[in-house]
């Protein structure tokens, strides 16, 4: 049988693509451990999900869903990543996939072959800070793949997750100005950590306090839970 790598499913959203009725895929593992990453039980977690089932699943939504995520964990890993893009755009779904962006060559696979509508693309961290921030040293994979969305002209956003210990206004205001300076003029997300349970670094709220005002940056900052 298949292993998928898909965790777990949500139907049914209107929060995780803009405009776009969608269901969401959790792939389990990932190759980053973010520190303030509250999705343990996906990336830790084994494919639950079948082939078949999800085959169901999918043509029982056709005509009353319009989108599908593929989210994670770090979806591009599966190893049916592709085979999978394939069969839910055979089903006239749009796709969107959330990405850390290490994976340049299965991406860009993908949007060679017209799999991929759009993709939240993660800035985890200045090249300084990150590996501290996801446990990786695939800084220069991301910039890679931003790289290549950018001179492609592909619909993606950038976004990036702050714990305002971890990153400050100059961290960003220097990740604003790396994307500036390799061409992003789509709108910048910047997301506030969430408190949870649970997540990689034992974080709770920051003792430090985050002003978006000392953002300096000529690019059009959308906030998220701030
Ligand atoms: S937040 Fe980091 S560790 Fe968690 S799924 Fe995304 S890339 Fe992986």
């Amino acid at each position: 049988m298949k292993n998928l790598n898909i965790f777990d499913i949500t139907p049914f959203t209107m929060t995780d693509y803009t405009d776009t009725l969608s269901a969401v895929l959790w792939f389990s593992e990932c190759n980053m451990r973010c520190q303030y990453c509250y999705n343990v039980p996906v990336v830790l977690g084994k494919g639950k999900i079948t082939f078949d089932w999800l085959m169901k699943f999918l043509n029982e939504r056709q005509n009353r869903l319009e989108g599908i995520v593929f989210s994670g964990g770090e979806c591009t890993l599966s190893q049916h990543f592709l085979e999978l893009l394939g069969e839910v755009k055979k089903r006239n779904f749009k796709v969107k996939v959330d990405t850390n962006g290490t994976n340049f060559n299965v991406l860009k696979t993908a949007i060679s072959q017209n799999l991929i509508d759009f993709i939240s693309l993660d800035f985890k961290a200045t090249k300084e800070k990150f590996h501290a921030v996801t446990g990786s040293n695939l800084y220069e994979n991301f910039a890679k793949t931003l790289r290549f969305l950018i001179d492609l002209d592909f619909e993606f956003e950038v976004r990036t997750t702050i714990h305002a210990d971890i990153l400050n206004e100059d961290d960003i205001s220097k990740m604003a100005k790396f994307l500036e300076q390799n061409g992003y003029k789509n709108s910048y997300f910047l997301q506030n950590f969430l408190p949870t349970s649970q997540n990689f670094g034992s974080l709770n709220e920051p003792k430090n306090s985050f002003d978006t005002t000392k953002i300096k940056t000529n690019l059009d900052i959308k906030l998220r839970n701030f």
